[in-house]
């Protein structure tokens, strides 16, 4: 079978395509036939390289799989598969903590990802796509979703919370829109066109803001991933007592604070990273509700990475790239 390959790092265009013998399942493990992959942020960290941080290279990119199983009896079936694995073993896995596991490995970041015409899983791992779903639809959901919906439960956004969300287009971004009106609050979501900020409100935000305007809309929650950028006014918008959680700093990781405002307002920063299985489980519920809805802005073949990678990184795609097989 063919699969792509980040072998070292370097731009766009490094990513290769190779041909390696199609995987066999191992016990308790199905092997899945790949339709579609989600793009994320993570997917550029990966292929750049981060600073001060190492991939285990060379290493299959994407972290979002949709495809139909291909081995055992549940062959046939549509699924999505949970963007990570952890030892499900230790005090973290035992206590639902998954994802503050030692062994927690997101694929297509700390093991190989889905550009491949087939992936093992583990049968635990999949994810049942609802019924007339797209492929590339259900492929736009897991690791945004799953991020989203901790960062919300962390920060305990609940009915009548004024949430904050800064780039509403992103994956995250779109998603912490909708989990947040879910949840009762009242959202705002800051975007950098009119474009994006109309998409903003067909996901429910009520009010948009331009995302490069210097802008303060008092907030109980601001749900942070864009960092250095935004940090400053993301932090301005903080009422008392008010929670920010953050996911990510795609801008820059070193950011300023002011500990008397802090302290003072009684606010909270919280860190997340991604979720535990028992949002994982909640968050697909919300999909086979139709209460989640995926947002596909870019639909390529994988053969295109590339071009992805520079759609994402220019920013120019209002939800989710998603790449299609076509190796
Ligand atoms: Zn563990």
């Amino acid at each position: 079978m063919k699969r792509l390959i980040v072998r070292q790092h370097g731009p766009p265009d490094s990513i290769e395509t190779e041909e390696v013998e199609r995987p066999e399942p191992g016990p308790g493990e199905v092997r899945v036939a790949v339709h579609a992959v989600g793009l994320n942020h993570l997917d550029v960290w990966v292929r750049r390289g981060v600073e001060g941080h190492r991939f285990p290279l060379p290493l299959v990119p994407g972290s979002d799989i949709a495809g139909v199983v291909d081995t055992g009896p549940r062959k046939g079936e549509r699924v999505a598969l949970h963007p990570a694995t952890s030892c499900m073993a230790c005090a973290a896995c035992m206590a639902g903590q998954d994802n503050r596991c030692s062994q927690y490995r997101i694929r297509g970041e700390r093991q190989d990802g889905g550009c491949a015409q087939f992936v093992v899983c583990h049968e635990r791992d999949l994810l049942p796509i609802p019924e007339g779903m797209a492929f590339a639809d259900a492929a736009a959901l897991p690791l945004a979703a799953l991020t989203a919906w901790q960062m919300l439960r962390l920060a305990e956004a609940g009915r009548g919370d004024r949430v904050l969300v800064l780039g509403g287009t992103s994956g995250v971004g779109s998603m912490a829109i909708q989990i947040a009106r879910m949840r009762g609050c009242t959202v705002a979501a800051t975007a950098g066109t009119p474009a994006k900020r109309e998409r903003c409100r067909e996901l429910g935000a009520e009010v948009v803001i331009d995302h490069y305007q210097d802008f303060r809309w008092k907030a109980d929650v601001v749900v942070e991933h864009v960092g250095a950028a935004t940090w400053e006014r993301s932090l301005k918008s903080l009422d008392w007592g008010g929670r920010l959680v953050t996911c990510g700093a795609t801008t820059g990781h070193a950011v300023d604070l002011d500990l008397r405002a802090l302290f003072f307002k009684q606010q909270r920063l919280i860190g997340s990273t991604m979720g535990t299985r028992d949002d994982m489980r909640q968050v697909w519920l919300a999909v086979h509700s139709g209460l989640l809805q995926p947002v596909v802005g870019a639909r390529l073949g994988m053969r295109d990475i590339a071009r992805a990678h520079e759609a994402l990184e220019e920013g120019s795609v209002a939800g989710k790239a998603v790449l299609v097989q076509d190796l």
